[in-house]
């Protein structure tokens, strides 16, 4: 496309191939898909496998142990070199795999939340994905959307599009149809911050001009989660004592006279037996299914570090509009002319009709269904076969289809009117209004609608069965009753406004001033059946639910009526209320509050800061452009995956798949059971590690040969250990998890008594297996077979312990048949174990010998040991 073809539209459409009216066919659409290729900008590779798997060599543990093999090669050791090298081979083959499963899974959750874009396919409009954007598709634009293409704009109302993605300036620019070259396009990547236009797709993917420019792609990166930045400075911590220690032993045994291989080998099995190689990887791998629960639950998280705030989430700010309630609005009432007339027939359906329409003057009928229906900017799609639906506002939706049901069709009244100006709905004006011009007669209408409150402040008439009249205060307080009525029946009530003049009012203040009233319609939205539960059970886990509201104060306490939101007198505020209140005061309120009602924008922002200066981790939900800020703000900020605007989406890291508030509420539980489960594997990985360097330890001061060969502890470590810690991080919620209040956010990896417990079992594994070992000697076996039974010692005390781990805090966990993965871990373990002792070709590499029955019992019986005493320390202390 050459740059100067722009200029002449009908140039563009013929040389596109394309039909402003219609769009591109279907086929043609797929055709030209795969003549251009996707509409996505190459971002470089994520890391490629090869680079991944080269990555598991980089780790401290494996270049000790890689040297460990030159060592052992360079002093004629083959058989240990041979068998180390197999070992970090397979590690590195199952670290690659946990981390190439999770890589995959979140670069799969990055593209679910890929934009979509609005385009004109056989004359009709529907929602695809922006990468199946062709050149010459006619697409439609409004505030909030991210350009999805390179796009030449024709047909637009106060289009504003802010541009900073490709020339870093944030001060949106104005576009419109005529001009140069750069104010008539919409560049791909930038947003619209304003108004709304229809535009043709002339360039897509590497060919647009943020394509061009190279390296400025931004990457879907996936900053590490403070968690996982604690773990990674404790694992550091863990990797310096553990080489120290190590090096301390190795010296000490070397001037006592020892063998200096044996005693080079004895600290780098004290090394390996110290560092929880396994860990980061089991925690990337747990984050990564957690992850995908969450999406099974609707739930797609876009910050990975928002997995772990979600489990301290103390109050969940909720919109009500769509998210408590379903957002299928219809018009059950409608008031006009002094008339109060009810409307049948249920959702977007034109079917129904008004009741005792014929009442009403037609004059009234007609100016009403006309505001209804082209002060509006919804589109009714689908038939009787397919069901319908609409693309748009709900609001608007239902009253296009209370338009049709007064006998009115878009169709019919665009041979009448031509649109000519408008001023788009927005949460901080409330109200919206369009121009249309009387093509026949010449003069100008403005059609408006919005909340009760501002419409009837900017009307001067009203309209009543004999004409227009002033409107005087006794009216107003008329008018305004059968508002406040509707609202405490939980409608959502808009009013209707025009007026009628022979120049076009170009400004906003200009239009909306001078209105004649027409009427209200009363719109319900019934709650979501399941959010009633989803209240209660955050009310049970300590976070406290909040409707935040741009509806009518009785509107939002109906609702919460049926939701069983409790509130007081003081837990209700009203945006005009927040406004009066100095920040401090606030700070004093909010705490308390419950229901939040007409709210604009920027109250939002302040009830966040105010909640989380008072300590609160917030969650707070957004859809509009306006919303941005105070869904950034959060600590958990989350958008609307369905009517939520594109803005909005890349502030939040979480966005709802449905919508839905019991959707929150789930992803809450999944961020708890989540960090339980990670707390589950450390304890349990943890706790083996200690046991495993106690024997060590406590060995070498004894004067003991050895309890364990380096490939021993490697073996348990990175096989027989890793499968049930890997297993843990698959837990299901334990029955207590929505029972408890929320953790507090800075609450260390291994509070609540972990790290205590973790050093206590570890000196009862060592211990245990040192005892085994010293018992075996003693009656004499050989040190092959004492080393056996200190080795099965050591896998069965652990395999046993992994099931304790299983218990969260207060002891309970959930029924074994809930995870056969930890089933199958444990079986599997054990059978490796047995493959270790008995079969002849590992009794040669791990050095081991067959054990007979009375070393089994004994074994058994050490390895309960551990139980009993947990069992005995948490009756001791039950605040554990
Ligand atoms: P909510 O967050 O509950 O959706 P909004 O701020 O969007 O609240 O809406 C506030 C009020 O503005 C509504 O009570 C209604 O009276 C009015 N309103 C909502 N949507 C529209 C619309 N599309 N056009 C005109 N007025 C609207
Ligand atoms: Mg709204």
């Amino acid at each position: 496309m050459k740059i100067s073809d722009l200029g002449n539209l009908e140039q563009l459409f013929l040389s596109l191939d394309t039909d402003p009216g219609k769009g591109l066919s279907g086929k043609r659409r797929q055709e030209l898909l795969a003549k251009h290729g996707a509409n996505k900008l190459d971002t470089e590779s994520n890391k490629s496998a090869l680079l991944m798997l080269l990555s598991q060599f980089g780790d401290i543990m494996v270049l000790i142990l890689l040297a460990a093999t030159l060592v052992s090669a360079f002093l004629g050791e083959f058989h240990d070199a041979l068998t180390i090298l197999i070992i970090i081979i397979l590690n590195a083959i199952l670290g690659f795999a946990q981390e190439y499963k999770a890589e995959r899974s979140l670069e799969a959750l990055q593209n679910l939340t890929a934009p979509n874009a609005r385009v004109l396919c056989n004359g009709e409009i529907t929602q695809v994905p922006a990468e199946s954007l062709v050149p010459g598709d006619i697409v439609f634009l409004r505030a909030g959307d991210k350009v999805p293409a390179d796009i030449r704009i024709f047909d637009s109302i106060s289009l504003e599009v802010e541009e900073s993605p490709l020339t870093g300036e944030t001060v949106p620019v104005a576009k419109s149809e005529k001009g140069e070259d750069s104010q008539v396009m919409a560049y791909m990547g930038c947003l619209v911050t304003r108004g709304r236009s229809s535009g043709i797709v002339v360039a897509t993917g590497m060919k647009t001009k943020m394509g061009q420019i190279a390296g400025m792609m931004q990457h879907a990166q996936t900053d590490p989660t403070p968690l996982q930045m604690r773990l990674n400075r404790l694992g550091r911590v863990l990797v310096t004592v553990c080489v120290l220690i190590s090096v301390f032993v190795a010296v000490a045994g070397m001037l006592r006279g020892e063998a200096i291989y044996k005693m080079f080998m004895a600290g780098v099995s004290l090394a390996v037996a110290a560092i929880p190689e396994g860990l980061p990887a089991v925690v990337t791998l747990c984050l990564a299914i957690g992850l995908q629960r969450m999406l099974r639950r609707k739930a797609i998280v876009r910050k990975l570090p928002a997995v772990e705030t979600l489990g301290c989430a103390t109050v969940i700010c909720s919109d009500k509009t769509g998210t408590l309630t379903q957002n299928q609005m219809t018009v059950d009432k409608v008031y006009l002319a002094g008339e109060q007339l009810s409307v049948t027939g249920k959702g977007y359906a034109p079917v129904g009709e008004v009741l005792g329409l014929n009442r009403v003057r037609g004059e009234a009928r007609e100016i009403y269904a006309e505001i209804s229906a082209l002060c509006n900017n919804s589109h009714l799609q689908g038939d009787k076969q397919r069901g319908y639906t609409i693309i748009g506002d709900p609001t608007d939706g239902a009253l296009l289809v209370l338009a049709r049901k007064f006998g009115v069709s878009r169709g019919f009244l665009s041979t009448k009117y031509e649109a000519v100006e408008e001023f788009p709905f927005d949460s901080s004006k409330k109200m919206m209004s369009t121009v249309v011009r009387h093509a026949a007669r010449g003069h100008y209408l403005v059609l408006a609608k919005g909340a009760p409150d501002v419409i009837l402040s900017r009307c001067s008439t009203y309209f009543t069965q004999r004409g227009v009249a002033p409107l005087g205060p006794a009216t107003v307080a008329e008018i305004k009753q059968v508002n406040e009525k509707w609202a405490n029946q939980a409608y959502r009530v808009i009013a209707l406004a025009y007026k009628a003049s022979a120049a076009c009012p170009r400004q906003r203040e200009q239009a909306d001033t001078d209105l004649v009233f027409v009427g209200f319609a009363a719109l319900d939205d019934p709650p979501r059946p399941e959010v009633a539960s989803a209240v209660l059970a955050c009310l049970r886990g300590g976070i406290r639910p909040v409707m935040i509201t741009g509806d009518h104060k009785a509107t939002a306490l109906a609702i919460a009526r049926r939701i069983n939101l409790p509130y007081s007198q003081d837990s209700v505020i009203t945006g005009a209320e927040i406004e009066a209140l100095s920040d401090k005061a606030l700070l004093r309120r909010v705490d308390r509050l419950s229901v939040c009602a007409r709210v604009y924008p920027e109250h939002k922002m302040r009830l966040v800061r105010a909640l989380k200066q008072r300590g609160h981790v917030v969650a707070m939900t957004g859809d509009g452009v306006n919303d941005a800020p105070a869904v950034k703000e959060a600590n958990i900020g989350i958008a609307m995956g369905v009517t939520g605007t594109e803005v909005t989406k890349e502030a939040a890291s979480l966005v709802l798949a449905d919508d839905n508030f019991a959707t929150i509420v789930a992803a809450v539980e999944e961020g708890r059971i989540i960090y339980d489960n990670i707390r589950k594997f450390i304890r349990f990985l943890l706790s083996c590690n200690a046991g495993e360097i106690c024997t060590m330890f406590f060995a070498m001061l004894l004067g003991f040969p050895l309890p364990l060969r380096a490939i021993q502890i490697l073996w348990v470590n990175l096989v027989t250990d890793g499968l049930p810690a890997l297993a843990l991080g698959m837990e299901p919620g334990s029955p207590g998890i929505m029972k408890r209040p929320p953790r507090p956010v800075d609450e260390g990896i291994l509070a609540r008594g972990m790290g205590a417990g973790i050093l206590f079992t570890g000196l009862s594994i060592g211990v245990l297996t040192l005892m085994v070992f010293a018992i075996g000697l003693a009656r004499g076996l050989t040190l092959e077979h004492a080393r056996t039974m200190a080795l099965s010692t050591l896998i069965c005390v652990q395999l046993i312990y992994s099931l304790a781990c299983r218990a969260d805090d207060s002891g309970r966990a959930a029924p074994l048949s809930a995870n056969m993965w930890f089933v199958g871990a444990i079986i599997f373990s054990f059978a490796l174990l047995g493959l270790a002792v008995y079969n002849p070709v590992l009794q040669k590499v791990f050095d081991t010998v067959a054990l007979c029955p009375s070393d089994w019992l004994l074994i058994g019986g050490a390895s309960v040991i551990p139980l009993i005493l947990g069992r005995m320390r948490r009756l001791l202390l039950p605040s554990r």
